[in-house]
């Protein structure tokens, strides 16, 4: 595997005269960083990011709409390298988005970033065993790819006819017009999920009127915003006490999920935050999500329903069927008159649009593979696509997975893999089908009974009809420590006939052994000693 000095940046040239590196990583968000940087600490630096954007960021980069924050604690939404004095228990954007960039720059990663480069096309070379990269910036030639290109980044856009004449600003919440000048406007919201309950209450003061179009109500539960002191960072053991108070409740939260008839006391909890926050009960009524709570995501917010029931405001509790000119139609009837109209519609959520261009060993695109199941192992390897690893692929979250965790536990694995690749002198490694299909009849037999699968609502967990390709059906430690025991056997492991002559072993290029120093010191850093699973 290390066929070359590295030399950090993963810019060498085949002698095709394409670029290549040892690692190829997909985006540059949250855990396309994380990538660089675990690679980096397990001694692998000859990297490539690929980052169409020109900046990192991924998610909080791109939604600057107002409001826009994290649900889940700030202390559980970090690296756990890099712990960082948050000031409140929740992040808004702003501060994710500083803490992605100064963590990349303080570990040398930003620029292993090459920006303005969309990978377009990824087929695997079974001749050699790399993988052959189309981009915009040319080919790329690669032994392993990490897929790093999120969940959240695909936009969902309602086909409503009409909407196109609309003679106002039209905007999607992810891509929000800040030229749009909103103050004293009339404005139709399509949509109330998470999105919309953050900005809904930024809007609502300098609004002249805002029609809420909501198909479906979504379970609201009470957000404590209390501040962080600075001196909790300064003290070890208050920030360990308060981040394992926080981890626990999200993990019990989970049991209930998981034991749908133990949710009664989490959808009081939500029902009479409903009732303190909406005193008219007509609103209420139609706020009263019709599913058992956790069939959604879980909302968290002390400012959505006091927005709501402010004069300026109106709820219309139907899906939008029409634009006629600046009138927003209602499935029922409802007729809106706005100025601008805001798409608060949210994503095609696990929709990984490169599947349809990433071609295994028999050169069929990974989207036919899973025209049926999004199948993968562990939701990072998937059968016949050797070398690649998918960052939050398939049934590895759930509704209250901080993102960053699972992120940090699936690199672990992966290094674990890279490494055993590059010392055991193979060139390719593919998770055994038979593996794979055990491990996704346990998941997917694991799932029925959660409320996850029997809410009775639509919800993005079910990305092809009927298969909830979303989420993990146990506890996140048991998915920290299934991914921390790596199994060789549950793959096959090759050498390319021509690279079969090639040693692998041989005193580390200086900058290997350099990361390796770093990799020593950083496990000794503050971070390791969290409780949890991290
Ligand atoms: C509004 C909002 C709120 C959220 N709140 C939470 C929360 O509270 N808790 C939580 O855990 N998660 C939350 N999430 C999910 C969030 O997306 C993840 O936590 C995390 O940021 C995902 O990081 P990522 O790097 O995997 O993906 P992204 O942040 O989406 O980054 C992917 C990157 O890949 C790049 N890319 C994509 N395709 C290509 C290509 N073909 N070639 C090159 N580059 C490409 C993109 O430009 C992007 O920079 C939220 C998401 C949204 C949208």
């Amino acid at each position: 595997m290390a066929e070359r000095a590295a030399d950090g940046g993963g810019r060498g040239t085949a002698g095709g005269g394409e670029d290549t590196a040892e690692v190829l990583v997909i985006g540059a968000g949250l855990s396309g960083v994380a990538a660089a940087i675990a690679l980096r600490r397990a001694g692998i630096t000859d990297v490539a990011v690929l980052e169409k954007s020109a900046e990192i960021g991924g998610t909080w980069r791109d939604n600057t709409y107002p409001g826009c924050g994290c649900d889940v604690p700030a202390l559980l939404y970090e690296y756990s390298f890099a712990p960082h004095a948050w000031d409140r228990c929740f992040a808004d954007r702003r501060d994710i988005l500083d803490y992605l960039r100064a963590t990349a720059a303080t570990h040398g990663v930003d620029k292993a970033v090459q920006h303005g480069v969309e990978v377009l096309e990824a087929r695997w070379d079974a001749g050699s065993h790399r993988w052959r990269l189309r981009t915009t910036a040319g080919a790329r030639t690669t032994r392993a790819v990490i897929v790093a290109t999120g969940l959240w980044h695909r936009l969902r856009h309602p086909r409503i006819p009409g909407l196109d004449a609309f003679p106002g600003p039209v905007f999607h919440s992810a891509r929000w017009d800040h030229e749009a000048d909103l103050t004293g406007r009339r404005i139709a919201v399509v949509g109330t999920g998470a999105s919309a309950v953050q900005f809904l209450p930024e809007l609502q003061p300098a609004a002249g009127h805002i029609d809420v179009f909501q198909s479906t109500p979504h379970w609201v539960l009470p957000r404590p915003g209390y501040a962080l002191p600075p001196a909790l960072h300064r003290h070890a053991v208050l920030r360990r006490a308060l981040r394992g108070q926080q981890y626990w409740t999200q993990e019990a939260v989970g049991v209930l999920l998981r034991h749908p008839r133990l949710l009664r006391p989490l959808e009081a909890a939500a029902r009479l935050h409903l009732h303190r926050s909406v005193p008219d009960p007509a609103l209420r009524r139609m706020l009263t999500p019709g599913y058992r709570i956790g069939g959604r995501r879980l909302i968290a917010s002390d400012t959505y329903y006091p927005a709501l029931t402010r004069p300026n405001v109106r709820l219309h509790p139907t899906r939008v069927t029409a634009v006629e000119g600046r009138d927003v139609i209602g499935a029922d009837g409802t007729r809106a008159r706005a100025d601008a109209v805001i798409l608060a519609t949210g994503y095609q959520v696990g929709d990984l649009p490169l599947a349809h261009r990433l071609y295994g060993t028999d050169g069929i695109a990974l989207a036919r593979t899973w025209a049926r199941d999004r199948r993968a192992y562990l939701g990072t390897s998937v059968s016949g696509y050797p070398n690649l690893f998918l960052l939050t692929g398939p049934n590895l979250l759930s509704g209250i997975t901080s993102v960053p965790m699972a992120v940090e536990a699936q690199l672990r694995y992966v290094t674990s893999a890279l490494t055993r690749l590059r010392t055991g002198g193979y060139t390719a490694l593919d998770i055994r089908p038979d593996v794979q299909e055990a491990h996704c009849a346990a998941v997917h037999a694991a799932l029925q009974s959660t409320v996850y699968n029997t809410a009775g609502c639509s919800s993005y967990y079910f990305g092809l009809p009927g298969v909830n390709t979303f989420c993990w059906p146990w506890s996140t430690g048991r998915l920290v420590k299934r991914l921390r025991a790596f199994a060789p056997d549950a793959y096959t492991w090759s050498t390319a006939p021509e690279a079969a002559d090639r040693a692998v072993t041989g005193p580390k290029p200086a900058a290997e052994a350099e990361a390796e120093a770093e990799a020593e010191h950083c496990s000794k850093s503050p971070g390791r000693t969290y409780p949890g699973p991290m």
